[in-house]
């Protein structure tokens, strides 16, 4: 993996126009894992230019057509699998089971899409003019630009490609910095499927300078992002000088309430995997936790016990559960809401270091950890922390909790425990977040729409919903 790797425009590996490059480390060892091209614009410009000539025929392709790619790609995905998950590991420190899972999440995206390619169905309208007759088009958008974050970097590849090529649109994907290795194989796989050249396209290097390219170029319809909501609004604001279209999946900022009524187990299990799974670097991860008072110390004492269990380390040994941060800026965020926390008067019950101890050192590691006597003046309260840190509340009343939760301007995930029935749909309505866990730490599914309410974002990925953002609806009049 210490080779040189390039970016791949218009079926080409390609080296970026300025020369430079930029090394990629793992965040568990500090080693170096690979030396990666790093361009800007220009390299955008030329993607762009390759996936605008590809569009005229992928899109005129049928859809059946599409999908013999997108299906070949899926099978490559997966016997991939193992390879595949070794260099996410290796370059952001996710834990290997966990990378192998998005791994075959990535796999099951590109099958989901091939099949919806086949069912962009249009319509016919009655008219109410005799000799008129109303047809209604669904046809896609254009050139797409797709720009990924780090924290899945191959599944995020595919939640974008797959539902855009499905749909007839054309590709320049941006993967973050510092996980481009993972876009790279993922690339070469797209290679080994055939796609015909220009039709997906791969630009590593200057956000803002490709950002910029994806703005002003008039060749490129769309923007589809995945990152923090501050530069979705640079994006949003940059894409309505022309008009084009957006998809924004933004930062979130999760409450996880646990009523009296909860099974406490289920709950703690929950909670773990919402707040823990991939170091709490999801934007659906558990940011705030509401116990009710009547249970928050038995909730307390079980979950403490499940944190004295995780294991913490690197990635690519099989039982971590807890793998490092992605970076040093990253810990140190996480590290800085913990002291202020504690200067507002937060109690530490469990964690609330950087573990440095032997092997430790080498890597970006911090506790896992539990706060209690959490109040709203807090970071921690209001900012993402994206990290492996839960911030406990207590609450005595129904409606109380609704309102602390609804108080921010987020709104992606939100999870609930309780085993009454009628308060589930009373949450499942009340909760103004775009992915409710009830009794469910885990609230993700290819076939399912993921997205957010407030500055969580615009628009949806995933099942039918993810391919609409894609297509342009088109009214057809025919005079007879
Ligand atoms: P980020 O916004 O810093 O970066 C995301 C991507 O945007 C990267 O590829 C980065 O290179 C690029 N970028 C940065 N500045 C840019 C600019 N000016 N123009 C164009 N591109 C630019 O976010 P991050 O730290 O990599 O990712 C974490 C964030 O992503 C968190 O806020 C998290 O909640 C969010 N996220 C959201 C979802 C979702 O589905 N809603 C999923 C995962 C992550």
């Amino acid at each position: 993996m210490g080779e040189y790797k390039q970016m791949f425009i218009n079926g080409e590996w390609e080296n970026a126009e300025s020369g430079e490059s930029i090394q990629i480390t793992n965040p568990a060892t500090g080693e170096t894992v690979g030396t990666v091209t790093f361009g800007d614009g220009r390299d955008a410009n030329k993607a762009i230019d390759a996936a605008h000539q590809a569009f005229a025929s992928w899109s005129r392709l049928t859809a059946r057509e599409r999908a013999k790619y997108l299906y070949s790609l899926s099978e490559l995905v997966k016997n991939n699998r193992d390879e595949l998950a070794g260099i996410i590991s290796a370059e952001m420190g996710k834990p290997l089971g966990e990378a192998k899972g998005e791994v075959l999440g990535a796999a099951d995206n590109f099958v989901w899409y091939a099949e919806e390619a086949k069912r962009v169905n249009g319509e016919t309208i009655p008219s109410s003019v005799a000799n008129k007759r109303i047809m209604v088009l669904r046809q896609p958008v254009g050139v797409v630009g797709a720009i990924t974050p780090w924290n899945f970097p191959v599944n995020m590849v595919a939640r974008k490609i797959a539902p855009a090529l499905a749909a007839g649109c054309t590709v320049v994907l941006k993967p973050a910095e510092s996980t481009p290795l993972s876009a790279i194989r993922m690339f070469e796989l797209i290679e080994q499927a055939g796609f015909p050249k220009g039709v997906v396209n791969l630009v590593i290097g200057n956000p803002e300078s490709i950002g910029k390219e994806f703005i002003d170029n008039p060749k490129l319809s769309k923007i589809g992002f995945t990152g923090s909501t501050r530069v979705g609004k640079l994006l949003m604001e940059g894409a309505a000088k022309q008009v084009k279209r957006v998809s924004m999946e933004l930062g979130g900022h999760a409450p996880f309430i646990v009523f009296p009524d909860a099974d406490l187990d289920a709950a703690v299990k929950g909670l773990f995997e919402s707040k823990f799974r991939n170091s709490g670097q999801m934007c659906i991860c558990t940011n705030r936790l509401y116990v009710h008072e009547d249970v928050a110390d038995a909730f307390t004492e079980k979950l403490v016990e499940r944190l004295k269990r995780a294991k913490v380390g690197d990635g690519r040994q099989k039982e971590t559960e807890i793998g490092p941060l992605v970076n040093e800026r990253a810990l140190n965020k996480v590290l800085e809401h913990i002291e202020d926390a504690k200067d507002k008067g937060g109690q530490v019950v469990y964690g609330g270091n950087r573990l440095v101890e032997g092997d430790y050192a080498k890597g970006f590691y911090c506790e896992p950890t539990l706060i209690a006597g959490v109040t709203t003046d807090m970071k921690i309260s209001f900012e993402e922390t994206f990290g492996p840190v839960v911030p406990l509340v207590r609450f005595t009343e129904e409606a109380d909790v609704v309102q602390m939760a609804n108080d921010t301007r987020y709104g992606l995930a939100a999870y609930v425990y309780t085993r009454d029935n009628q308060r589930c749909f009373r949450m499942a309505e009340l909760l103004e977040y775009g992915i409710v866990g009830i009794n469910d730490g885990s609230p993700t599914q290819t076939q399912a729409p993921f997205g957010g309410f407030k500055e969580s974002g615009i628009g949806r990925e995933g099942g039918r919903y993810g391919m609409d953002e894609y297509l342009e609806t088109k009214f057809v009049s025919f005079g007879l």
